[in-house]
């Protein structure tokens, strides 16, 4: 039987492995790094679907190229571990971060169940634990603490007053949009239509009308926040209720650095978290893909909810200013 260890290494050279079935290795496309090559900026996993992932984005045509062939020569020659403990891993199988063994069949099944294509269900499988393996160096190699995030803002806007923090998020949105702010249960009865109203009409009121806002525009005319009522422009605000403000940072410059997410600006919510507001995926795949990736490094999954309440920068909360530290010039 062949070991998939050796097809891998055939393919990237020596792996430093860390597991069974992923280790370092040479990134494939190494020669085109712009930027300087840590040790463990490139990893190769041989269990799910079998990928190289580089923290590079110059590489990336090398690397989809290797992978290609990874992918092929694994696939085609059947294989299987033993792994400590006498579990057997074969191919197709994912060996999740618990160490329990994720059989091919279990995926197959779930991929029916969600209506998925089997491929796109290995992939979002294989991706949750590839982000559980790369986590550690993600968080060193993008580290972003809350003091650089202002210092690097391309704006100067952290300072500014209530009312000028509100119009600059304002100015986020297209003027068409119709957008709602207000407090959480400001939704859902009649009455709450004047808290769904144009950008150029908040633009007059100000930041009065409550604490919330959504990254979803609305249908004119909408008098409750759901999914169903969205129109349109809608931005991915990425939070996390246990990542620190000087750790939550990483995953905005992940996005934004290497995954080229459009970030257009982090928001201090005046308690524990920080907001990133990013373009939307464009397609559900790669939704789907980003939703299993993020929540596995500790994001809220409501973040893919667009009817979800967020706070909005020029309102204050317990006395305190929620305010945008970082915008994009
Ligand atoms: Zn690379």
């Amino acid at each position: 039987m062949n070991d998939p260890r050796h097809i891998a290494t055939s393919i990237v050279g020596a792996v430093d492995w860390q597991t069974e079935v992923s280790g370092f290795c040479r990134c494939p496309g190494e020669s085109l790094h712009t930027h300087p090559t840590g040790k463990k900026d490139c990893r190769v996993s041989v269990d799910g679907a079998p990928t190289i992932y580089c923290f590079h984005a110059s590489c990336a045509v090398a690397v989809a190229t290797a992978n290609l062939r990874l992918r092929r020569e694994l696939n085609t020659s059947p294989w299987s571990l033993t792994l400590p403990g006498g579990r057997v891993l074969r191919n197709g199988d994912v060996l999740q971060s618990s160490g329990t063994v994720l059989p091919r069949e279990v995926i197959q099944a779930r991929a029916k169940a969600e209506g998925r294509d089997a491929d796109e269900q290995l992939i979002l499988e294989t991706l949750k634990t590839l982000a559980e393996r790369f986590k550690p160096e993600l968080f060193e190699s993008f580290r972003w603490p809350f003091a650089q995030i202002i210092a690097d803002s391309p704006l100067l806007v952290s300072e500014r007053d209530a009312e000028d923090q509100f119009r600059t998020w304002l100015k986020l949105w297209p003027a068409h949009c119709h957008v709602w702010i207000g407090d959480v249960y400001s939704s859902g009865k009649p009455e709450h239509r004047t808290n769904f109203r144009p950008v150029a009409e908040w633009y007059q009121i100000g930041p009065v009308m409550g604490n919330f806002t959504c990254g979803s525009s609305f249908k004119p005319g909408s008098f409750q926040r759901s999914n169903a009522n969205c129109n349109g422009t809608r931005f991915m605000v990425i939070e996390s209720d246990t990542l620190p403000k000087d750790e939550v940072g990483a995953i905005f410059a992940y996005l934004n650095r290497r995954l080229r997410f459009n970030l257009h600006a982090i928001i201090d919510t005046a308690g524990k978290s920080l907001h990133g507001w990013f373009d939307a995926p464009r397609t559900p795949r790669i939704e789907a893909q980003l939703k299993a990736v993020l929540t596995t490094f500790g994001c809220d999954p409501k973040l893919f909810t667009y009817s979800q309440p967020v706070r909005v920068p020029g309102a204050y909360r317990d006395g305190r200013l929620q305010r945008i530290i970082w915008l994009k010039d």
